[in-house]
C-alpha cells in the first residue's frame, strides 16, 4: 500500500486516498502552520469524479471480515499509533498550532478509542426477547443482531485532527461498515495519516476512503448520495444545520457547537474551582467544543474565585507550539484570532473589564478573561472558539440553572459543589447531554455516550459504544421456543 512521503525539507507530500489507492488530480492543496505560516505539507485533491469512485469503491465491498479479523485490525492499529506517538503529535501540532503537549495528549485518547474498539468489536451485541410473558404471548423467542451499513460518510472538524477522526473511523470498522471520511481542509495531514496506519494494520482497503475537495464536489455529494446511509458529522451548528437540510432520507449523526458553563457554587472548594475553570478554558487553546466558554460564579464569592484565577492563569504560558512549555498553542488560524479578539473588544464596548491577556498575535489569542460580561454579549450567548474565559454572576441556584439554560446550545456542563441538593438539581434541570459534578465539562472516557441537545446535536450520542450502533441497522429474527 503506497505512504505518503516527505521531500528534503520535511514537507508532507500526501494523497487523498480511495480505497488505498492514491488520487492523482493534479489539483494540490497547500497545509500551513497557523504558528509561523511555514508549509507542513501538501494534498493532492480529490472532485467530483473521485467522490463517485470512492462511494463505488465502499459499495463494491471486498473480503469478507468476521468480528476476530476486525479486532486484529483495531489493536494492531492501536500498537501502530503506541509505535508513532510521537510522528502523530509533531503533525498535529504542526498543522493546527495546538501546543505540542496537547497534541501528544490526543495522541493518548486515539488510542483509547482504538482499545475501546477493539474490545468492543468481540463483545456480542444481540439481546433475546421471549415472546410468552403476557397473556396474549407465545412460545416464541425473538433475537436481535446488528447488521453493517453498505456506506457511511464521516465529516470531522479540525480541533482534534485525529481524536475526531478515530472517533468515527474505529467505530465504523468495529461494526464493519465502509466509511468515506472528509476530514476538515484546514487539518487533512493527520487524517490521511491515520487512514494509512489503519490499512497498514490489515484494513481491507474497500473499507476506507479519504477525500478532500470542492465542497460541492466531494462533502455535499456525499452528505445527499442516497447511497450513503449514513452522515456521520462532527463541527458548527451552521454546517450541521445544513447537513441535516440537504441529507434527506438517511440517518444523521450531529456533534454540533457548545457554549459550556461552569458553574461555582457558594460552597465550592476554591482551588478546584480555580483549576477546572482554567483547565476548561484554556486546554486545546479553547477549541474544545466542550471548552468552558462561560464561567458562571455566586455573587458572593466572585473576588474570591477571581484573585485565585488570575493567579492561575499565568500559568497558561502561550506562544510557539512546537516548545514543550508552552500551554497554549495558537487557535487554527489568523482570521479565527481576528474573531476572537472583535468578540472581546464589542464585549469591552458593552461595559465588560479585561482582567488578563485579550491580545492577539498572528493566530496566538492570549488567555483572556473578562469579568462584567452583560448577559447578552456575543460571547456569552454565541460559541466562541477559544482561549476566552468570561466570567458571570449568579444570585441563586435559580439563577444560576436559568443562566446556564439561556443559551441555544446544550453540550455539557461542569459544576463545582459539594452541596448534594444543589447537585441533583443541576443534573436534574440543565437542559444539556451532560452534567460534571467536581469536573470540567469535557470529562468523559471514550467509551461513554457523549452528544449534546438543542442545537448542540440530535440527542443521538457517540462515544465508541453508541457510535458503533450508529454504524448498524438491528435485525431482528424470531424462532419457535
Ligand atoms: P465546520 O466549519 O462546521 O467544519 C466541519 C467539517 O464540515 C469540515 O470537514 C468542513 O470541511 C465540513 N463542511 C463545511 N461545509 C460543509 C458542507 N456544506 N457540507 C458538508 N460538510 C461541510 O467546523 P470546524 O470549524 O472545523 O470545527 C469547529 C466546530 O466543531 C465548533 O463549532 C465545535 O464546537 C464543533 N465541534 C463539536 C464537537 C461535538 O462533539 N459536539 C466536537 C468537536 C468540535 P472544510 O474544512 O473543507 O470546510
Amino acid at each position: 500500500m503506497p505512504k505518503h512521503e516527505a521531500d528534503h525539507k520535511g514537507i508532507l507530500k500526501m494523497s487523498c486516498l480511495i480505497a488505498g489507492q492514491p488520487v492523482q488530480s493534479g489539483k494540490f492543496h497547500e497545509v500551513h502552520s497557523p504558528f509561523d505560516n511555514r508549509l507542513v505539507g501538501t494534498v493532492e485533491l480529490a472532485d467530483a469524479t473521485h467522490t463517485e469512485s470512492a462511494i463505488l469503491a465502499g459499495l463494491a465491498g471486498g473480503p469478507k471480515t468476521t468480528r476476530y479479523d476486525r479486532y486484529l485490525v483495531l489493536e494492531k492499529a492501536r500498537q501502530l499509533l503506541v509505535e508513532r506517538k510521537e510522528s502523530f503529535a509533531q503533525v498535529i501540532s504542526a498543522e493546527s498550532g495546538l501546543a505540542i503537549r496537547e497534541a501528544r495528549y490526543e495522541t493518548g485518547r486515539a488510542h483509547d478509542v482504538l482499545m475501546f474498539a477493539a474490545m468492543e468489536t468481540l463483545k456480542d451485541d444481540g439481546q433475546i426477547f421471549s415472546c410468552d410473558i403476557s397473556p396474549s404471548g407465545k412460545a416464541r423467542k425473538i433475537f436481535t443482531l446488528r447488521e453493517p451499513l453498505a456506506l457511511a460518510t464521516a465529516i470531522t472538524p479540525f480541533n482534534h485532527p485525529l481524536n475526531q477522526v478515530v472517533h468515527k473511523i474505529a467505530p465504523a470498522i468495529a461494526a464493519g461498515t465502509p466509511v468515506i471520511l472528509k476530514p476538515s481542509e484546514k487539518t487533512p495531514l493527520t487524517a490521511i495519516m491515520v487512514t494509512e496506519l489503519l490499512y497498514e494494520a490489515g484494513l481491507p482497503p474497500h473499507m476506507l476512503s479519504v477525500v478532500l475537495g470542492p465542497t460541492t464536489e466531494v462533502a455535499e455529494r456525499l452528505v445527499k448520495d442516497p447511497r450513503v446511509e449514513l452522515v456521520s458529522f462532527t463541527g458548527s451548528v451552521a454546517v450541521g444545520k445544513r447537513i441535516a437540510a440537504a441529507a434527506g432520507y438517511k440517518k444523521v449523526i450531529l456533534e454540533l457547537g457548545g457554549n459550556d458553563p461552569i458553574i461555582i457554587l457558594e460552597d465550592a472548594n476554591l482551588d478546584t474551582a480555580v483549576a477546572l475553570a482554567a483547565e476548561g478554558s484554556f486546554r486545546n487553546s479553547g477549541q474544545r467544543c466542550t471548552a468552558v466558554k462561560r464561567i458562571l460564579v455566586h455573587e458572593k464569592i466572585k473576588d474570591a474565585f477571581l484573585s485565585k484565577f488570575l493567579e492561575k492563569v499565568k500559568e497558561y504560558t502561550c506562544g510557539d507550539p512546537s516548545d514543550p512549555e508552552t500551554k497554549v498553542g495558537t487557535v487554527i488560524s489568523e482570521e479565527s484570532a481576528i474573531y476572537l479578539e472583535q468578540v472581546v473588544n464589542k464585549a469591552v464596548e458593552q461595559g465588560a473589564k479585561v482582567l488578563y491577556g485579550g491580545k492577539r498575535n498572528g493566530a496566538l489569542m492570549e488567555p483572556t478573561v473578562i469579568t462584567d460580561v452583560p448577559r447578552d454579549a456575543d460571547m456569552v450567548v454565541h460559541e466562541s472558539f477559544g482561549p476566552l474565559a468570561p466570567i458571570l454572576t449568579f444570585r441563586d441556584i435559580d439563577d444560576a440553572i436559568s443562566l446556564s439554560n439561556s443559551t441555544d446550545y446544550g453540550l455539557s456542563s461542569g459544576i463545582v459543589t459539594n452541596n448534594m441538593e444543589y447537585a441533583l438539581r443541576f443534573i436534574r434541570e440543565l437542559k444539556v447531554g451532560t452534567v460534571n459534578i467536581n469536573e470540567v465539562p469535557g470529562y468523559r472516557i471514550e467509551s461513554s455516550p457523549f452528544g449534546g441537545i438543542k442545537d448542540s446535536g440530535l440527542g443521538i450520542k457517540e462515544g465508541v459504544i453508541e457510535a458503533i450502533k450508529c454504524f448498524t441497522f438491528v435485525k431482528t429474527f424470531s424462532l419457535p421456543w
